[in-house]
């Protein structure tokens, strides 16, 4: 049974504001905790270190290069998708992979495509040792 849902609703980024203009422009904004400098990307809304000891939040906007490196990839009929590692993040971020024909393992983060929110990643070409 095939069915067709149609969804119409506008959602507020709030406190993530700087990360979803990042992910429409193509910068990798992340989340760097004051107290142990953990950075995340995607950004976590409470550090690990501070949800253990008094619950505060206190956590800045940093940029990251938005180099990449695929950590796991799968391939399937509705596109490519892959587990990322972004330079200078702590956490892994799950992205698709705008130009599947390719392989390699390192990405760069792409803007996101129109009203498709998400985390877009392109694989850029890598040195190839070539005998002789
Ligand atoms: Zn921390």
């Amino acid at each position: 049974v095939k069915r067709s849902l149609n969804l119409d609703y506008s959602l507020s980024p709030g406190a993530l504001a700087p990360y979803i203009q990042g992910l429409v422009e193509g910068t990798a904004m992340a989340k760097q905790c004051a107290r142990c400098a953990r950075v995340t990307f995607p950004p976590e809304r409470m550090c690990q270190c501070q949800s253990r000891a008094d619950g505060a939040t206190n956590l800045g906007w940093r940029e990251l290069s938005g180099e990449a490196r695929l950590v796991v990839r799968t391939d399937g009929p509705n596109g490519a998708f892959a587990l990322v590692q972004f330079n200078g993040a702590d956490n892994q971020a799950v992205c698709r992979i705008v130009n599947p024909e390719l392989s390699g393992s390192k990405v760069t983060l792409q803007a996101a495509q129109k009203e498709m929110p998400g985390i877009f990643v392109e694989i850029v070409g890598e040195a190839v040792d070539i005998d002789g």
